[in-house]
């Protein structure tokens, strides 16, 4: 009984301390007092648990307030640097990887130009370059919380399997394939899955469900469910939703999916030249270019519509392709999805833009990590 009491009192430290820094994380500064009042303990319990936040380096003590009389109220801190998350991107043709710190602010990135190759050697060449940049950031091994890795594949439950790469011809691989080459903690996550909590993360306008594609050049995107609360219906594959039965063959084996037809692959190929080229035709009125731009934007409209048809709710558009598009091209897009939608009700379809572009999966990663550290503090 004794020592059930004991573990109680343990239990119910940690979770002060985590009520305490999680609050402390949201509101960036605060007093002893304020916490105390926001999260309904006593000051006492308060200032043990920030003395034990402190003595494991996540909390400082950063200053005073400006006080008219008495004492001054301490100003406490959460260390953004206590931990820091790598967050990598493999891509057929390029690997990317961004080093954040708990604010998902980036420390550092880099990119290797590395075909991907289901071989010893890619893996290889692969983990000693991860390694290198890692090693050389001015942070310490007991800081980095380890390197998530984001491709364009399915991940098994339990996070160890690659279910399912079409793309990259890996399916099968395992975790530990990558985890044999890089010296800290790997975890594999879904391409699209981590660039829609990337979307999440740095945004404040997601007030409630949302969709998210990205214009990439495999065409992806996902249910984000609940606005901040961080759920996503795992591994959305909308790419494969069919346009046409009747249409191009896709990778996956289908015929006329999304991916066909909406991927900047698919629209590169059709225009048959690089997309600065396209864009200015585009953009300088050229007819060809001009009507090949629409028919994408037609297809992508039907497969907003097919989705609007399941949940209406904001879509955040994000990928490679805002590099090159405007906001009179989001506002036909727009005026396509609301000419298709027969439920007039349903309202103007609402398109927000993503702010971090293509670099949303290696940022995602990185905070998949952060996120699991927050919640487990
Ligand atoms: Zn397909």
């Amino acid at each position: 009984m004794e020592k059930t009491g004991v573990l109680t009192l343990i239990e119910v430290k940690k979770i002060n301390q985590k009520r305490v820094y999680e609050f402390l994380y949201r509101q960036k500064t605060a007093s002893k007092l304020e916490i105390a009042n926001a999260i309904n303990v006593s000051l006492p319990t308060v200032a043990s648990s920030l003395n034990a936040l402190i003595a494991q380096g996540l909390v400082s003590n950063c200053g005073v307030y400006d006080s008219t009389g008495g004492r001054k109220a301490q100003i406490f801190c959460c260390n953004a640097l206590a931990r820091i998350a790598i967050g990598v991107e493999l891509l057929k043709e390029r690997v990317q990887i961004v080093a954040v710190d708990l604010y998902g602010n980036t420390l550092d990135e880099d990119f290797l130009e590395l075909g991907f190759e289901n071989e010893a050697s890619y893996y290889s060449k692969l983990g000693e370059w991860i390694n290198q940049f890692v090693k050389a950031l001015p942070y310490t091994d007991e800081q980095n919380l380890g390197v998530c890795i984001s491709l364009q594949g399915l991940i098994s439950d339990d996070g160890e399997t690659i279910t399912y790469s079409e793309i990259l011809k890996c399916t099968g691989v395992s975790r530990s394939t990558y985890q044999k080459y890089i010296d800290y903690p790997v975890s594999l996550v879904h391409d699209t899955e981590a660039a829609a909590q990337a979307e999440v993360w740095y945004r404040d306008d997601i007030t409630d469900d949302a969709v998210y594609i990205a214009l990439n050049r495999n065409l992806g995107g996902t249910l984000i469910l609940g606005n901040r609360s961080d759920t996503f219906k795992r591994n959305g594959l909308i790419e494969h939703i069919t346009l046409d039965p009747d249409g191009p063959l896709c990778y996956c084996g289908k015929q006329g999916c999304a991916e066909t037809f909406c991927s900047a692959n698919s629209l590169k190929e059709k225009a048959g030249m690089e997309f600065p080229e396209f864009f200015k035709k585009v953009h300088g009125g050229d007819s060809r270019c001009s009507k090949l731009w629409k028919s994408y934007l037609h297809c992508l409209a039907r497969l907003i519509d097919d989705i609007r048809m399941i949940i209406n709710c904001d879509f955040i558009i994000g990928g490679y392709l805002l590099r090159y598009i405007n906001q009179s091209d989001i506002d036909i897009l727009a005026d396509y999805v609301d000419e298709l939608c027969v439920y007039k009700d349903y309202g103007k379809v609402g398109f927000k833009i993503s702010k971090i572009g293509d670099k949303a999966p290696k940022l995602g990663a990185a905070l998949r990590l952060i996120n699991d550290f927050i919640a487990n503090i």
